[in-house]
């Protein structure tokens, strides 16, 4: 999934922000050391691509959006989640 940019709950701005995708995976640098290591980075390589998930972090502060706690802050804000 390839998101550009999307609004979230910022912790640390404690208000909606543009969330961007901060996962840098350089695909470049890995495959160069696949190479100096014969292949077996390569591996590394997958797994760290597989176990990287969505990572957006705020634009504006550059804090990892983490849901939880931004849910529980907007809610703490928002005098709890009776609406929905
Ligand atoms: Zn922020």
């Amino acid at each position: 999934m390839a998101i550009a940019g999307q609004g979230g709950y910022c912790i640390t701005c404690d208000r909606q922000t543009m969330h961007v995708d901060g996962s840098k995976v350089n695909h470049i640098l890995h495959f160069l050391i696949g190479f100096l290591t014969c292949a077996t980075w390569w591996i590394v390589w997958l797994v760290i691509v597989i176990a990287h998930t969505e990572r957006m972090i705020c634009s504006q502060c550059g804090t990892e959006y983490r849901h939880r706690e931004a849910m529980a802050l907007w809610q703490d804000r928002h005098g709890g989640g009776a609406q929905s």
